[in-house]
């Protein structure tokens, strides 16, 4: 149930962008390794939601993927997991297989976080 903290924070900066106008959409970046569950993070903003302006807003999730980044020679590699699959095994292998270079330097550098991306307002 940490989603909550992260919705409050989410909604806050909506309502801050928007002004105080009605808020219809609220586009979201949820990365693969954030641990961000997009089904608890819609049910705790219909609850913190209501009231404001942003009270019956389309939730709209972009999923971004899990980069990792070679600390020796600056390659990002993207790890393509399937949506319902869990990510810590396909890191741990890719983790383990290393770089293209040969070195094994790599550190997760995207498909972390939770962002506000974009808003559309009444
Ligand atoms: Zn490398």
């Amino acid at each position: 149930m940490h989603e909550e903290p992260y919705t409050q924070a989410m909604l806050d900066l909506a309502l801050k962008k928007s002004g105080g106008k009605k808020i219809s959409e609220i586009r979201l970046e949820v990365g693969r390794f954030s641990a961000i569950v997009p089904a608890s993070v819609e049910v705790f903003f219909r609850h913190l939601s209501a009231g404001t302006p942003a009270q019956g807003a389309r939730l709209v999730f972009h999923s971004v993927p899990v980069t990792l980044t070679c600390t020796v020679c600056q390659k990002v590699l993207t790890l393509e997991i399937p949506p319902d699959a869990p990510v810590r095994p396909a890191l741990g292998t890719a983790l383990g297989r290393g770089c293209t270079c040969g070195e094994k330097k790599l550190k997760v550098s995207g498909g972390l976080g939770f962002d506000l991306i974009g808003l559309t307002v009444a």
